[in-house]
């Protein structure tokens, strides 16, 4: 399902029946990229109007990777400043840190027991991450998708914002619910993916996905330096070697950027495609376009990090709002599995 981000939802939450629930977790991996902002977080901001939308840092699943207790907790509040300055309401959404809400914990131990292993083993992002912390393979890695799926139907969302890497996740968590459902009575949703219109964005080397774990990124709230010389390394179109060689717009990772920040992308392709302008040019000129973009947001993000009692009280206040939700869920829950 893909829910175009321009076309955003009206502004006015529709009054009277209960909104469809939506959820989406994110990783306090400090840093907010571009493929998080065009992949998943216009989603973020653009359904919280329509839905009722859940959002939030997931840091039990951040400790597969990172073992560093001050970096966790800085990184977590970088990631709800970062969320609430691209546009998270906490008037219109909730937001809040997933360790606030232990039941999800639970909810993932139960759920482990409708979930056979090899659905768990043979995940790409499990092999991907195998691959890329050999040293420290741990249960959780493996599990991952366990939690996820319990982070989800905790709150019977039926709709799920992501990027088109976590595809296989969503499948498996309907798999999970398919299975405990069968097993215990029909208790939870199915979850369904909605994409934007760039789910899968490349990082900077032009061939990877963006993401952290790679170190291709683009750090959206970071100083106008960083952008600019982010931009400035991406890969253009490897075929273009003479600045007289004609572009091909459509592999250039560049040019494909451009459509989501500003109407006149097609001319900029066809200025590329007649060799009128260089890939430097189309570099900076997206460069400037994303600084001037992301300013205000990166202001409000200066803003908020120097208030951090307000991130928290945002977050804590967030879990509070859930902890009915949750508990219903784990009473219905224990009863269907006999464990109350
Ligand atoms: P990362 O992959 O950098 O560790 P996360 O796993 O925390 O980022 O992803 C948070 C959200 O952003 C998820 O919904 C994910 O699908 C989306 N996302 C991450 N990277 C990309 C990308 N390159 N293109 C599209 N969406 C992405």
């Amino acid at each position: 399902m893909t829910i175009d981000p321009a076309a955003a939802p009206a502004r006015e939450a529709p009054t009277g029946a209960r909104r469809p629930r939506i959820f989406s977790g994110i990783q306090p991996s400090g840093i907010v990229h571009l493929g998080n902002d065009l992949g998943a977080i216009r989603n973020y901001v653009a359904l919280q109007a329509e839905y009722e939308a859940i959002y939030c840092i997931v840091d039990y699943h951040a400790l597969t990777s990172t073992h560093d207790a001050d970096q966790l907790r800085t990184r977590t509040r970088e990631m709800a400043a970062g969320l609430l300055a691209l546009g998270l309401d906490p008037d219109r959404c909730t937001l809040f840190v997933q360790s606030h809400r232990p039941e999800h914990t639970e909810l993932a131990w139960l759920l482990c027991t409708v979930t056979p292993v090899s659905w768990l083993e043979r995940t790409p992002t499990y092999k991907e991450k195998v691959e890329q912390q050999p040293h420290d393979i741990n249960h959780g890695l493996l599990t991952y998708p366990v939690l996820q799926a319990a982070d989800i139907v905790i709150y019977k969302a039926s709709l799920v914002p992501v990027g088109k890497d976590q595809a296989a996740h969503l499948e498996l968590s309907r798999e999970i619910v398919r299975s405990f459902n069968r097993r215990y009575g029909d208790t939870f949703p199915e979850p369904e993916a909605v994409f934007t219109e760039a789910p899968t964005v490349l990082g900077t080397d032009g061939v990877r996905k963006m993401s952290k774990s790679v170190g291709n990124t683009i750090d959206i709230l970071g100083e106008p330096d960083l952008i600019r010389k982010q931009v400035m390394s991406m890969v253009t179109d490897t075929l273009r070697i003479k600045r007289t060689d004609p572009g091909r717009p459509e592999v250039c990772n560049v040019c494909q950027t451009h459509r989501f920040f500003g109407p006149d992308y097609e001319e900029i392709w066809d200025g590329e495609r007649t060799a009128r302008t260089g890939c430097v040019d189309t570099k900076k000129l997206l460069a400037d376009r994303l600084v001037r973009h992301y300013a205000p947001a990166r202001e409000r993000y200066l803003e908020l990090m120097a208030h951090p009692a307000d991130i928290d009280e945002i977050l804590e206040a967030g879990a509070d709002r859930l902890r009915p939700k949750a508990a219903a869920t784990m009473d219905e829950v224990r009863r269907r599995m006999g464990i109350r």
